[in-house]
Formats: structure tokens, C-alpha cells, sequence
């Protein structure tokens, strides 16, 4: 009898770029623009506060199943003075190791085998391996160049839902375009999901990361969308601490207690005392979260500007840490091998947009660079991308 393949559902999730382009600026002794994390920690408080969960016995046993108390209080306080969103801690808040289980757990509980999950394209890359793990079918909506953004078109969403439809995957700011949805393109979608009443799971782990004149806006604020959506969030990126894997969900009961039967088996709880530094964090000031905007727009705009100078066309954008360009003013197309030559034609390293596709030719000339880096690294690296 022939055994079955391995691993047969994830057989096209092998390797990451990641790994490559990270091995490869080891090797050539580039600037790493490619991996999407801080090189400089968040606040000092914050760590103490974890230091101090720690010596104090707070989070080292096994914490509750839903999260600690007082960070499921700390994000529901937070989704109601931010945006209004009114949740109960105790029943529709839960914590999770990271946005990415929870994007597992959510779409392992709420998708059924041979379900269509609508999901933006390029997309962030725990998605579709998540959408395959639930046996559910992924449909690219794939959002394009237009002006100086990249646009969701609303008619092709429309189009893409089907009577197998189960939900709409977000992801506002969208990584890694750096497309901020609209009032109107997020109104558009409200009214999408209720006329055919799906769900809708989004991915808001940038929420504090917009820049200039661009809002963040959760689709679960819009009428007839607390019910049917599913919030994500996490501590990483808004705190630059993205190794304490700390994030949650925010839903109704229901959606929160099928979310949870998920995570349970998935890591049962995780980063107890992180949990109650998490709560403290996000009761920081709010001088800590426009500074945080503010030295990242600058990061931007020093970055763009020296791309812009090396001759690439850039998508500067309104949110995330990370830059979109499109290669071809260079005279190249081929996103792909171009990163893989630029460690040794310049020495930095990005990442080729086409491996966020399904159709891989559509993202072929984009090419994506982080920003969340130190001032002089970035210097850095303009210096070396003039040398283009
Ligand atoms: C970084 C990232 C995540 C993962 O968040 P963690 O909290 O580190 O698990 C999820 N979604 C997007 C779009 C991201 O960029």
C-alpha cells in the first residue's frame, strides 16, 4: 500500500523567503530590510514590568484559559476609548499567543472544509497556510496600484463571493502594501458581509501605525458588524516587543467561545507574565503612541526619499512599517531575482511582493522594505541603494 504524501496540505508552504533572504544578508553582509521586526526594544517600563510579573510570581504557572484579568480588562478598556467598541472582558475577550494564533484559531473555528475564505491579496503569510490547515478554500481579492496607493476594488470583491462564501479575511493597514482601508471601502465591505451574511476576521495588528492624514478605522464599528466580526490584535508591533507573542481577539460570545475551543488545542495559554506587562502597556499615555507614529513616519519618509533618489517609484505608505515599490523605472520586472541579486549588487536585503500572491505575475515587479529600523541603519542603507 502506498503511503499518503506528507504533510500534504501545506506541501506548497515550504521554506520561507524569509529564511533565504535572511541567510543571504548574513552572508553578504547587508542591511536586512526584509524581516518585518523592530531592532530596538520597547519602553523600558514595559520590560520592568515583565521582569517584575516574573519576581513577583504573576504568570508563571499556567494563567487562565481566556487570559488574565487584567489584560482582557486593559483591551476591552482600550477597544472602548479608542474606538468605541464596547466588550465584555469576561466573555468576549480572549488572549492569544500572538495575532498569528489567534488568525489560526479563528479560521480553524469558523471554517468548514470546502468553505471560500475571501482574503486580500498580496496577503500576509500565515494566511493561506491557516485557510488551508481549516480545509477552506482561498479567494484572492488582489488589491492594485492606483495613484500613489494600492486600491481594493470593491466590484471584484463583490464578485468574489459565492454561496460558499464563510468570511472576508481583513487586514487594515495592510501589510505589505501599507494600504489604509477607507470609511468608504470599509462601508462597502460592512454592507457586503450583511447583505450576505458573512463573517468577517480582520487583522488589525498595525491599528497604531498610520500615518499623515490616514485613520484606523475596525470594521466592527460599522453597522450591523459588531455581531459578525472578529478583531485581532496583538502587542508586538504596537510595542516593539514582537517575541513576547502576546495577542487577542475581541467578538461576541459565540464567535469568542468557537475561537476559543480552537486556541485551547492549540497552545492551551501562553506568556503569563508578558500578559500583565501587555496590560500596562496598553494603558501607556498617548504621548507614547503618537511618538511611536511620529519617529516611524520620519523613518518612512527617510527611507522613501532614498529609494525614490535610487530610482525606484514608490507607494509611500499610510500605515505599517513597510514600504511597497515597483522595480520597473530600474529597467527590471522580475521582483524575485532582482532581491535575489540586491545583497550582492548594493547590500541590503528586501523582500519580492510575488510571494504574497497566488498569481504570482501580478506582484512581480513590487518589492517590499521595512522600516522599523534605527535611524543610521537606514542612512545606511540609502547610501548603499544610491550606489544602484
Ligand atoms: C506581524 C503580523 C502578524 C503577527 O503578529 P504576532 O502578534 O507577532 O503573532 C499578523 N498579521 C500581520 C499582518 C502582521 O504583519
Amino acid at each position: 500500500m502506498k503511503r499518503p504524501p506528507l504533510n500534504s496540505r501545506l506541501a506548497a508552504f515550504g521554506t520561507t523567503i524569509f529564511a533565504e533572504m535572511s541567510a543571504l544578508a548574513v552572508s553578504t553582509g547587508s542591511v536586512n530590510l526584509g524581516q518585518g521586526f523592530p531592532d530596538t526594544d520597547g519602553p523600558d517600563r514595559i520590560a520592568e514590568a515583565a521582569v517584575r510579573a516574573i519576581r513577583d510570581g504573576r504568570g508563571n504557572q499556567y494563567p487562565p484559559g481566556p487570559g488574565v484579568p487584567e489584560l482582557r480588562t486593559a483591551v476591552a478598556d482600550h477597544q472602548r476609548e479608542r474606538y468605541g467598541l464596547v466588550y465584555d472582558p469576561d466573555t468576549e475577550v480572549l488572549v492569544t499567543a500572538g495575532a498569528t494564533e489567534a488568525i489560526a484559531a479563528a479560521l480553524l473555528a469558523l471554517v468548514e472544509p470546502g468553505d471560500e475564505v475571501i482574503a486580500l491579496e498580496p496577503y500576509y503569510d500565515s494566511y493561506a497556510a491557516c485557510i488551508a490547515m481549516a480545509g477552506g478554500t482561498r479567494v484572492p481579492v488582489t488589491l492594485r496600484p492606483h495613484g500613489d496607493r494600492f486600491v481594493l476594488d470593491l466590484d471584484e470583491l463583490r464578485d468574489a463571493v459565492t454561496d460558499r462564501t464563510r468570511l472576508i479575511l481583513l487586514n487594515t493597514p495592510h501589510n505589505p502594501t501599507g494600504t489604509v482601508l477607507t470609511r468608504e471601502e470599509l462601508a462597502a465591505i460592512a454592507a457586503l458581509a450583511v447583505e450576505r451574511d458573512l463573517l468577517v476576521v480582520t487583522d488589525e495588528v498595525y491599528e497604531h501605525l498610520v500615518f499623515d492624514t490616514a485613520e484606523h478605522l475596525p470594521i466592527a464599528t460599522f453597522p450591523g458588524m459588531r455581531e459578525r466580526t472578529v478583531t485581532i490584535s496583538s502587542a508586538g508591533k504596537t510595542f516593539s516587543f514582537t517575541g513576547w507573542k502576546v495577542g487577542w481577539v475581541t467578538a461576541t460570545p459565540e464567535l469568542i467561545t468557537a475561537v476559543r475551543s480552537a486556541k485551547q488545542y492549540l497552545t492551551y495559554v501562553s506568556a503569563g507574565p508578558f500578559q500583565y506587562a501587555v496590560a500596562e502597556a496598553l494603558r501607556l499615555p498617548d504621548t507614547y503612541f503618537t511618538g511611536l507614529r511620529d519617529d516611524l513616519r520620519a523613518k518612512r519618509d527617510l527611507l522613501a526619499d532614498g529609494l525614490a533618489q535610487a530610482g525606484f517609484a514608490v507607494f509611500r505608505p499610510q500605515g505599517t512599517y513597510f514600504l511597497t515599490t515597483d522595480i520597473r523605472p530600474l529597467g527590471e520586472s522580475d521582483g524575485i531575482a532582482f532581491c535575489r541579486a540586491l545583497p550582492e549588487r548594493c547590500g541590503v536585503v528586501a523582500i519580492p511582493h510575488a510571494v504574497f500572491y497566488d498569481h504570482r505575475e501580478q506582484g512581480a515587479p513590487f518589492v517590499r522594505f521595512a522600516f522599523c529600523k534605527r535611524t543610521e541603519v537606514l542612512q545606511d542603507a540609502v547610501k548603499r541603494l544610491a550606489s544602484l
